[in-house]
Order: C-alpha cells, then sequence, then structure tokens
C-alpha cells in the first residue's frame, strides 16, 4: 500500500478563506502534503484542480465544495462534497436530496463538523449536523480542528490565546462525534471517517493585537486524513484523483494528529482464510482472524470492537490480536504532548462479518 497524505476542507477568498488555490497548493508543498481538498462554502470553482509544482515538488489540489442552506434558521448541517464536477448548492434545503446528488454524480459526501459548539463570546454559532434521518452518505468529519479551537473559546481572551498557541489546543476528536460514529457503525452502515482542518487563516485582532488565527501552514502540519493507495501517485492529475476517491469512498484511511509526532507509518490490518484486507474493508470470521496494529511510535493505543476497548496497550509499536468474533473492528491511539494526552491516530474500521 501506498501511503498519502491529504489535508481536506479548507477555504479560499472564493467564499470565508484568506488564501488563493496556488498560495494554499504552495503551503501544502512546503509541508510536505500529497494532496489537498479545498471546499468553498456553496461555490463549486472550476478550473484550479490539477498538479502545483514548486522547487521541484508537487502537490494534487482537488476542488470539492461545503455546501449548507444558507436561508435556514438557525443554521446546520454542512455537508463536505468531494469528487463531483458541478455546482450542487441549489439542493441544499433538502440535505436528502443533496446526498442523493452527490451520489448521482459520482461523488463522496461527508457530514461536516458533527458537533460544533457554539462560540458567543466572538459571535460564532452552533453549526453542528442535526439532520441525523440522512442515509447514503460517505462518512462523516470525525475531527474537525476549527470546532476544536470554537469550543474552547470561553472569551476574547481565551482566543487570543490559542490564536498564538495553537498548538495547545487539539485533543482528539469530541467524545460526542466518537459516540455517534459507533452508533452509526453499529446500525449496519458504512461510514468512513475523515480528519478535517477547516483552514481558513482568519485575521484576529484584539486592541493592538494582530494574528493570522490558524494559518494554512499550521493546519497542514496537524490534523491530517492519511490515506493508502493501491498504487503510488503518478503525476498524472486525472488518474491520481480517481486513485484517491475510490480509496477515500471505502475509507482505506486513517485520521492522524501529525503536530506531536509524524502518524506516517500507521497501518490496521487483517489477515483471514482470504488474504489480508485494510481499513474499510470486511473480512470473514471463519477459521479466525488475525488483526495487526503497527504504530509508528510508542503511544497509547486501543483496539475497539463495536465501540468498545477491547485491549489496551503501551510502550509497544507492534500488536497482533486473533478473533473469531465478527464485529467493527478499530484502533485509537493517544500520544502524551505539551503535558496532555491527546488523540494522535483514528483508524477506520475493518467490518468481520460472519
Ligand atoms: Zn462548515
Ligand atoms: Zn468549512
Amino acid at each position: 500500500m501506498h501511503e498519502i497524505i491529504v489535508n481536506l476542507h479548507m477555504h479560499t477568498t472564493y467564499s470565508d478563506g484568506h488564501a488563493s488555490h496556488a498560495q494554499i497548493a504552495d503551503a501544502a508543498i512546503r509541508c510536505g502534503l500529497d494532496a489537498v481538498i479545498i471546499t468553498d462554502h456553496n461555490v463549486w470553482v472550476n478550473g484550479p484542480e490539477r498538479y502545483y509544482e514548486n522547487n521541484g515538488k508537487r502537490v494534487l489540489l482537488l476542488v470539492g465544495e461545503e455546501i449548507h442552506d444558507q436561508a435556514r434558521e438557525p443554521q446546520k448541517n454542512h455537508l463536505l462534497v468531494i469528487g463531483v464536477e458541478r455546482e450542487l448548492a441549489p439542493l441544499a434545503p433538502d440535505p436528502q436530496r443533496l446526498i442523493e446528488g452527490v451520489r448521482q454524480n459520482n461523488g463522496l459526501a461527508f457530514l461536516a463538523h458533527p458537533h460544533d459548539p457554539a462560540a458567543s463570546a466572538v459571535n460564532q454559532d452552533d453549526l453542528s449536523w442535526v439532520d441525523w434521518q440522512v442515509q447514503g452518505f460517505t462518512g462523516i468529519e470525525l475531527w474537525n480542528g476549527l470546532s476544536e479551537f470554537k469550543s474552547l473559546l470561553k472569551s476574547k481572551l481565551h482566543a487570543v490565546y490559542y490564536a498564538f498557541t495553537p498548538d495547545q489546543v487539539a485533543l482528539g476528536p469530541f467524545p460526542q462525534v466518537l459516540k455517534k460514529w459507533d452508533e452509526l457503525l453499529e446500525q449496519g452502515k458504512r461510514v468512513v471517517a475523515i480528519g478535517g482542518s477547516d483552514a481558513h487563516a482568519l485575521p484576529g485582532t484584539l486592541g493592538p493585537l494582530r494574528r493570522t488565527i490558524f494559518p494554512y501552514d499550521f493546519h497542514f502540519k496537524a490534523i491530517n486524513t492519511h490515506i493508502l493507495l493501491e498504487s503510488p501517485l503518478r503525476g498524472d492529475y486525472r488518474e491520481d484523483r480517481r486513485l484517491l476517491l475510490e480509496a477515500l469512498a471505502i475509507g482505506r484511511a486513517f485520521v492522524g494528529y501529525d503536530l506531536p509526532a509524524p502518524t506516517r507509518g500507521f497501518r490496521f490490518s487483517a489477515q483471514g482464510k482470504d488474504g489480508t484486507v485494510w481499513m474499510g474493508e470486511e473480512i470473514s470470521a471463519q477459521n479466525g482472524v488475525t488483526l495487526q496494529v503497527r504504530l509508528p511510535g510508542k503511544a497509547e493505543c486501543r483496539l475497539l470492537r463495536n465501540g468498545k476497548t477491547i485491549k489496551t496497550w503501551e510502550n509497544r509499536q507492534t500488536y497482533v490480536y486473533i478473533t473469531t468474533e465478527p464485529g467493527i473492528y478499530r484502533v485509537e491511539a493517544y500520544i502524551q504532548y505539551l503535558g496532555k494526552q491527546r488523540g494522535w491516530i483514528f483508524s477506520n474500521p475493518i467490518y468481520v462479518v460472519k
């Protein structure tokens, strides 16, 4: 498998972000990303999707969209649409219709920042997902960098503090979102988890203090979605786009918080009588299944089955677990950073079936 690091969910000057597509591509190249996915609010920008190069390095830039009903009161239900090459924002008033439109256009639909508390000190509303009866979406944004920042802003002073110390912010996906994800999986839905930065590079001011809140460069070293491809990226944008979207559609991917330590190299696989499968795939429990976890460094690691921790281990980088029990197996790893235990790696599930 060929691992690529993708930062997704971000805004340019076409909506409320503060950089162009080309500037974002430069930042992504500086940070060593393989791909970025731009998702401006309610506008599909046709044209900038391609490879960008700088200093002999390149990055694949894809253009998606973040769609919501701008007439809804209160504002809720942001949907990340990836891989659709047309404007679907007019479908926003009915989230189910919108999701169906995405599928008809061979795209992927992710519920953005499912839990997104208000931050009244800085006039930010709660933009959670509320229409949970929807069906047929690809997945959810398990960890959103901006929602977590918002959740800490009890006052304007908190905003200034965290704007100057962004590396103090991230602790992990909200427990509510992890719980919701496990519930959806238990219902038999295949729900792909992604991590999004929601990068805007907003300018912040308080009296004489001025600061870009979370520059793109910061986000690109923080919460990323790591995708495992069947073959390496070759530099042909149409073909590489197809490879990336195919793997993302099934969830052959994990969410990695790369700031404390790089998460590149994490693997979660299963071996059974019919061979090896990876995250997002299913395997028969018959004759037993060997789950294998490999961490890129030492951390506290948990193996979960149907949302419950069945094993925890520390101080080892590889772990093997043999089972004959069908279930939804996934992995979480936690790491010490700046005096706190923080979420580091969240795998997509392997589905062990009868
Ligand atoms: Zn949003
Ligand atoms: Zn956004």
